[in-house]
């Protein structure tokens, strides 16, 4: 009697431990199931954030897939502008093209940040500044159409990140302002011609504002002298109405890339902007 009992609790004890067994084994089971799900999950929103990083659409509307640093985003949750919320850092554009050798052909764009090894050796034009790389061909170039009775100056030279920060608020603040557009929408349109911050090629030094900022210098004779004579001189007008699928930035009549000569008459040969220039070099074109 007291071995039945004993054998028949035994087995129920066993029982219960295998049921407890199969409970532990089924949580354990669950456990790792939702584990490998949330990673699945971490690793598909870090390539969707990667895939809507800093990437120009080739409809040329650089605007609606650029980024703002954090603390200035707007907090909307407007679903067709999810790029919004990615944010960026310096020199963390995701698959950054290697820069070629030649300094000169350094490409800094809505994708590409200012190398962080760039150095500018700075020379003073009135009061901006430029790369020395570029100074006495500038001092030519200025001269050539100074006897001509052109006038071209420099309103705009290198700028610091600090620099385009500014500048880039700037804009935004006064189209908020005076057109009574939202921030998103001043960030947007702010952003057609002004880079973010890290990602203007104003940090090298190699690129020069002249005149006036404004579409109305493509009327001017300065513009036409420009038009005829800045190559020769190691100049190219850095973003064209042609190009905005290769520049993501709208026409700037102003805008110039000093390249050097070679470059800059071979450039206007092709009719290439420094987009095309890069991947034509890089492929080994000469
Ligand atoms: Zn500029």
């Amino acid at each position: 009697m007291r071995n039945a009992s004993y054998r028949r609790s035994g087995r129920a004890r066993r029982r219960t431990h295998f049921r407890l067994l199969v409970a532990a084994g089924g949580l354990v089971l669950a456990g790792l199931i939702i584990v490998l799900a949330s990673w699945f999950a971490a690793q598909k929103e870090e390539r969707d954030a990667q895939g809507q990083g800093l990437f120009i659409t080739v409809d040329g509307a650089p605007d609606s897939a650029l980024s703002l640093p954090p603390e200035s985003t707007p907090s909307s949750g407007d679903s067709d502008d999810e790029a919004q919320s990615t944010g960026y850092t310096v020199g963390s554009a995701p698959e950054t093209p290697a820069q070629l050798d030649d300094p000169l052909l350094v490409l800094v764009n809505s994708e590409t940040p200012i190398p962080e090894d760039w150095e500018v050796t700075p020379r003073m034009v009135g009061e901006q500044v430029v790369d020395a790389r570029m100074y006495d061909d500038y001092i030519a170039m200025h001269d050539a159409a100074g006897a001509e009775d052109i006038w071209i100056w420099i309103a705009s030279g290198y700028r610091s990140v600090e620099d385009q920060e500014r500048i880039l608020e700037e804009n935004i603040q006064q189209r908020m302002d005076e057109d009574g557009m939202t921030r998103e929408e001043a960030e947007a349109d702010a952003l057609r011609t002004v880079n973010p911050p890290g990602y203007s090629e104003h940090h090298t030094g190699l690129a020069v504002d002249l005149n006036d900022v404004d579409d109305g210098f493509e009327s001017t004779e300065a513009y036409a002298w420009l038009e005829e004579h800045a190559a020769d001189y190691g100049f190219v007008q850095r973003y064209r109405s042609t190009k905005v699928a290769y520049t993501g930035i709208d026409n700037e009549s102003w805008h110039y890339r000093y390249v050097g000569r070679e470059h800059a008459q071979r450039m206007k040969a092709l009719d290439m902007c420094l987009e095309e220039y890069v991947d034509y070099i890089r492929s080994g074109g000469t």
